[in-house]
């Protein structure tokens, strides 16, 4: 058959394009200021601050500026949470990204709640999670939320659908298993106690991998026609799905690199935009 390719990358590029046009009018409507995202790192992690510097650098691609704050690998939490707290209290500053993971002796989930929920654009705080799951507004964590503008954008049917969502992390799978739910979408959530997870696999409709381990989920355990969605990002190129046998065995599937990645980029830099227009009034 053939296997449409979700094209994160196109999607991303498509929705840039539209973004410089919003920021354009922000700058316009708010004497020549534009939206600004804060970028939080702690700590040296090499893979993180390339990250960082990938979100700094979509900002500035849509004319958007960032505040870039750097803290070393032995700052406390409360010099954190300190800093969050001035950049909630920033009146130029829309969103905040504290990049994930910290530092161990830090305490990461004090730290995202102290985020103020209106500049929560990267989707971490527990009120965020519990908003979004409840269907109120909220911005969505960025992975999960790039997923689903990806499986949107391709008109991908989700309603009546058996998922299955391997990994349950508070950033993606918890809250990807809840958009899914709420798009009507039957979910089942797999982690690393599951059993059977070959077969459970076997059932899905739509198969979300956010495992973290490189092509984990073999193509063999993946009926065919599924629609395969791999959050993963490893070394060398791959996910966490095995997925060059799938190519004319699924029905879709996102490609790695170039599939889910680009949409979570473009998912924060999008909702820091919404919430700059927010800020001024332009969105109820
Ligand atoms: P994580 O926090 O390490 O969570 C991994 C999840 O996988 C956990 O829930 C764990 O279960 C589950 N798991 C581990 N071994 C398993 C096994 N043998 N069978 C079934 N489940 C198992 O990772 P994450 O932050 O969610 O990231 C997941 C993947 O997405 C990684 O590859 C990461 O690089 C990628 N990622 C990509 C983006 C992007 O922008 N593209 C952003 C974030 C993450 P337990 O809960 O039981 O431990």
């Amino acid at each position: 058959m053939n296997t449409e390719i979700l094209d994160g990358k196109k999607i991303a590029q498509l929705t840039e394009a539209q973004l410089r046009n919003r920021v354009e009018v922000l700058k316009s409507r708010n004497d020549g200021r534009p939206p600004i995202l804060a970028t939080l790192l702690v700590g040296a992690d090499p893979a993180s601050a390339t990250y960082v510097r990938m979100k700094q650098n979509a900002c500035h691609r849509i004319g958007m500026q960032s505040i870039a704050v750097e803290m070393p690998s032995e700052t406390s939490t409360e010099q954190v949470l300190s800093k969050i707290h001035e950049l909630n209290n920033n009146s130029h500053c829309h969103g905040i990204l504290l990049q994930h993971p910290v530092p161990k002796h830090i305490d990461e989930r004090a730290c995202f709640d102290a985020i103020d929920v209106s500049k929560d654009v990267d989707g971490v705080t527990c009120l965020g999670f519990g908003r979004m799951a409840m269907s109120e507004e909220a911005y969505g964590s960025a992975t999960p939320q790039g997923i689903m503008r990806l499986i949107n954008a391709y008109d991908v049917p989700l309603e009546g659908k058996h998922a299955v969502v391997v990994g349950r992390s508070p950033i993606l799978g918890k809250p990807m298993a809840m958009m899914l739910l709420n798009a009507n979408a039957t979910v089942t959530i797999c982690h690393s106690r599951t059993q059977h997870l070959a077969e459970i696999i076997r059932s899905a409709d739509v198969l979300v991998g956010a495992v973290g381990r490189p092509e984990f989920i073999r193509a063999e355990w993946i009926a065919d026609k599924a629609v395969v969605i791999d959050a993963g990002f490893h070394p060398g190129g791959r996910g966490d799905i095995e997925l060059a046998p799938l190519i004319g065995r699924a029905s879709a599937l996102t490609p790695v690199p170039g599939g889910v990645g680009p949409m979570t980029i473009n998912t924060l830099i999008l909702q820091t935009v919404v919430a700059a227009e927010k800020r001024l009034g332009d969105v109820p």
